[in-house]
């Protein structure tokens, strides 16, 4: 075999080049120097250990917490013609001995194994009788106690550097705030290594926020007309919604399946391995789903209810789009849903301190919520970055909003606010404002305020956007009572008094985020294209199914583009599409080329 990591990417993997720090990485590692690598999500991260295995002599552990991830890399690398195996406890006894048996023997390349194994039955022994070529700790922010899964066992891996001193480590992780990157070096003990840090934009993810008016069917439509047969992940708050909106998915004919920790560990798993090896799966689900989820081809995650917070916003959309294709983060929200939020933080079980810091992270995501700016410019910078002031690919930049000088109409909410004693909600607000004759308006005599009927030349839809843009400045509070009264920030006086003007967002004639850029994922340039991919997607997805293997560990969705594009007619024509290795192409070359014949008669 080649040492070349060029010839290998090429050849093993079917890629033409590196991408970001990955050849610096390599380099590094094979020149056996330890190293940190923070890198987002999809960013390309296992290359930068399975490339200097392949170079190196001996074996290559790689501890890894997740099993079910586990299963998956082996899987792959076994498809691409690799020595790899793992060492877990879903294997039975006889498995387990066949791999130490292979390891011993030193036929493997990579092994794969928890780090509470690596720590169990003399293992550590063993692993000091054989070649290693170096250790690959993923998920390395496990072993901080800032980060939010720690676990223990990592703490062990210091270890590691005493006994194999002359072994490079390489720790890589997608969480990457400081404190976390501090911790990882203190403790694996990698102050003499490098640290590469890839920027952490996600540019093939289009951002898109709506205003929430049926947020159900605002979801149907928007996956009927745009991924209809897309894999995807949706949110929710609380487990019944889950089940009620998986219901109504599933009603128009997709796979939608309930993922929540009320379900038995079993039916959880079942849903998870469906997700994974059948095409087209919707997963609804509370934020329990997703970790440990590496499946590249998920086309969209859309949010139903608000996030926690901006970590929590961009770790769950994040699970869309890893293999770099067009995909979808859609949210849509509304004021209750902000009111609900910010009653969930005043927790009384939380110290004030938490309850503060969760509070200016509610704040946070509401500003970017309701801001006219560029989405990714927002993300990027919250997270410490310097990016461009706008990407071209998030509803923002996609249609700018238009802003208004919103000063007058802000000062007639506040004080209608105020002078109903700061008590009600926004809906009885606005019923104050555009002059409603309601019971509720009867009973506390609000038909008499000043401020009755004030706003009678501002839309319904367009005051509660008023309203949440109001809470989202943090001009107003909403109370303890979970009533969602409304009252005055102390910040609001100089919009008050008329000391600033205001600009706020014109809400959009249609919601934001709904424009239908149906099929905008894929562009095929004609109907008989498209009709090729989806026969060469039945192709896979029974090769798949035989091998019990996930459908993208045979081809990745690119690949499958990039052939019903090019038709290729001769097995070294195929051979050049990316994704394609050696091994790839002699496994499956002959049955797709017969398929793409066939397409085309
Ligand atoms: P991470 O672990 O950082 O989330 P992966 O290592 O799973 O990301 O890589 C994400 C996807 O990108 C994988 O499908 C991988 O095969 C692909 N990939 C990685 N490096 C390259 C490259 N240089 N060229 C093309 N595809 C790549
Ligand atoms: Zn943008």
């Amino acid at each position: 075999m080649s040492r070349n990591p060029v010839q290998i990417l090429t050849s093993v993997f079917g890629y033409p080049a590196f991408r970001g720090d990955q050849a610096d990485i390599i380099d590094h590692i094979i020149a056996k120097r330890d190293a940190l690598v923070l890198m987002p999500t999809g960013g390309g991260k296992s290359l930068c250990y399975q490339i200097p295995a392949l170079c190196m002599e001996g074996t290559a552990i790689v501890i890894s917490p997740l099993i079910a991830l586990m299963q998956n890399q082996v899987e792959t690398l076994q498809q691409l013609g690799i020595a790899a195996a793992a060492l877990n406890s879903a294997h039975s006894p006889e498995e387990q001995e066949r791999v130490r048996t292979a390891f011993l023997n030193g036929e493997l390349k990579l092994l794969y194994i928890a780090p509470e194994r690596l720590f169990a039955g003399g293992f550590l022994d063993l692993v000091s009788r054989c070649e290693i070529s170096l250790f690959a700790i993923d998920e390395a922010h496990c072993v901080s106690q800032w980060g939010h899964d720690f676990r223990p066992e990592y703490l062990r891996l210091a270890v590691l550097h005493e006994k194999f001193p002359n072994v490079p480590r390489l720790a890589l992780t997608a969480t990457a705030d400081e404190p976390t990157e501090k911790d990882i070096v203190e403790r694996l003990g990698l102050s003499f290594g490098r640290t590469f840090r890839a920027g952490f934009d996600r540019p093939n993810i289009c951002y898109r926020l709506t205003t929430k008016t049926n947020g159900t069917s605002q979801l149907l439509n928007f996956i009927k007309s745009e991924h209809n047969d897309d894999a995807g992940i949706v949110y929710c708050m609380s487990r019944k919604k889950v089940e009620q909106v998986a219901a109504k998915i599933a009603a128009t004919g997709r796979i939608a399946l309930p993922y929540h920790a009320g379900l038995e560990p079993e039916t959880r798993q079942a849903t998870q391995a469906r997700f994974l090896k059948e095409d087209a799966v919707i997963i609804v689900a509370t934020i329990a789903f997703g970790m440990g989820i590496d499946k590249p081809d998920v086309r969209f995650v859309a949010h139903l209810d608000l996030p926690k917070n901006m970590e929590s916003y961009y770790q769950e959309t994040g699970r869309a789009g890893r293999d770099g294709l067009p995909a979808d983060a859609w949210l849509a929200y509304g004021l209750q849903d902000v009111a609900k939020l910010k009653f969930l933080m005043q927790n009384p079980d939380k110290t004030l301190a938490r309850q503060q810091l969760d509070r200016t992270k509610l704040e946070s995501l509401l500003q970017f919520c309701e801001s006219a700016l560029c989405r990714r410019h927002l993300i990027l910078k919250y997270f410490g970055e310097d990016p461009p002031e706008t990407c071209g690919n998030c509803d923002n930049c996609l249609e700018p909003a238009d802003l208004f000088d919103a000063t007058e109409a802000a000062q007639m909410a506040l004080s209608c606010i105020y002078r109903s004693g700061e008590m009600f909600g926004a809906g009885h607000i606005i019923d104050i404002l555009v002059g409603a004759e309601t019971e509720k308006i009867r009973k506390f005599g609000h038909d008499r305020l000043s401020t009755y009927g004030m706003g009678k030349g501002i839309s319904r839809p367009d005051w509660q956007s008023i309203f949440r843009q109001l809470l989202a400045h943090g001009l107003l509070n909403v109370d303890m009572e979970g009533y969602g009264g409304l009252s005055l920030d102390e910040s609001c006086r100089p919009v008050l008094k008329g000391d600033v003007t205001l600009e706020l967002k014109k809400s959009p004639a249609r919601p934001k985020g709904e424009k239908s850029t149906a099929r905008q994922s894929r562009n095929f340039a004609n109907a008989h294209e498209e009709a090729l991919f989806n026969l060469l997607k039945s192709v896979r997805l029974t090769l798949a199914k035989e091998q019990n293997v996930p459908p993208y560990v045979i081809f990745h969705d690119r690949t499958l583009i990039e052939m019903a594009a090019l038709k290729p007619q001769s097995l070294s024509a195929f051979g050049e599409l990316q994704g394609v290795g050696r091994s790839k192409l002699e496994k499956y070359g002959a049955t797709f080329l017969k398929a793409i014949d066939d397409g085309a008669a």
